[in-house]
């Protein structure tokens, strides 16, 4: 590997917060595009020039580097059941942003949770019969959205249309900037995909501007709606012991009642569905 580039004073506009915000390192991007990052002088966020590579980076469907993606999934499914309940969330109809494979909305509602995906760039085929294409205002009370936020391209609009869908609850990961340096592992420059990198404090000022708080807890960063259904999300810490993984395991496939319950209403669509192929072929 050569040697990061040294900053220069050179500076460009925030693409969150719109101040001056100046050159910290390069690195290659895609193993061939020497790319600028910048650090804001105002919110203090990390971010890469304006990224023009985004077609070639998605061009490669798969998980390739993201061999963490199964895991995360499951990981975020044990510790965000207990979570959702703690915070009192039951029956409300729960989205989740950026979903990939769908692997999370279905065990989530295997666990009896109203989960349904939403992913511009991948069809969630663990829980298709229950995404969504179009996001409209207040369907939603909660959104989770995982490993999501870093791939804005322009965070200021991406952010703000999330955070303007009306949920009482919106729980996520990002790994926050606190000036890492170039190696830092989260930046992933060869495959292009993480071009912005909030600080906690950019993340606060931009939810409080949508009426919410931010919360770090164990597991999850969490904006919630200051008087809202779950305003106190996140103020006191949630137990995951691991008698309760087990559980909520011994819990899926036939020996859930939700399961069965989708079980049902997929044959049922499916069956439609197969129908109409036939009629219409
Ligand atoms: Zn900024």
């Amino acid at each position: 590997m050569t040697a990061p580039a040294a900053a220069t004073n050179a500076v460009s506009p925030c693409r969150l917060c719109g101040a001056p915000a100046r050159h910290v390192f390069n690195r290659l991007i895609l193993e061939r595009n020497d790319t600028a990052y910048w650090e804001c002088t105002a919110c203090g966020s990390l971010q890469t020039s304006p990224p023009h590579w985004l077609a070639e980076s998605y061009a490669f469907r798969g998980v390739h580097i993201d061999v963490e993606q199964a895991a995360r999934g499951v990981r975020n499914w044990v510790c965000l059941v207990p979570y959702l309940r703690a915070y009192g969330v039951t029956g409300e109809r729960c989205l989740d942003f950026g979903s990939s494979s769908g692997l999370l909305a279905r065990l989530m509602r295997d666990s009896g949770f109203d989960f349904h995906c939403y992913d511009p760039y991948e069809t969630p085929r663990y829980a298709d019969y229950f995404t969504v294409d179009t996001l409209e205002p207040n369907a939603f009370s909660v959104i989770t959205a995982f490993e999501v936020f870093e791939h804005f391209a322009d965070p200021a609009t991406e952010l703000a249309r999330v955070l303007s869908l009306g949920a009482d609850l919106i729980v996520f990961t990002t790994q926050p900037y606190a000036g890492q340096g170039p190696d830092w592992h989260y930046l992933i420059p060869c495959s292009g995909q993480h071009v912005f990198f909030y600080t906690e404090r950019a993340l606060a000022q931009v939810g409080e501007r949508f009426g919410y708080r931010l919360r770090k807890t164990q597991a999850f960063l969490v904006f919630a709606r200051t008087g809202g259904a779950f305003a106190d999300a996140g103020l006191h810490p949630v137990e995951i012991p691991a008698a309760a993984t087990s559980a909520l395991i011994s819990k899926t496939c036939w020996n859930s009642p939700s399961t069965n319950r989708d079980a049902e209403e997929v044959r049922d669509r499916f069956i439609a569905r197969l129908r109409e192929a036939r009629r219409d072929g």
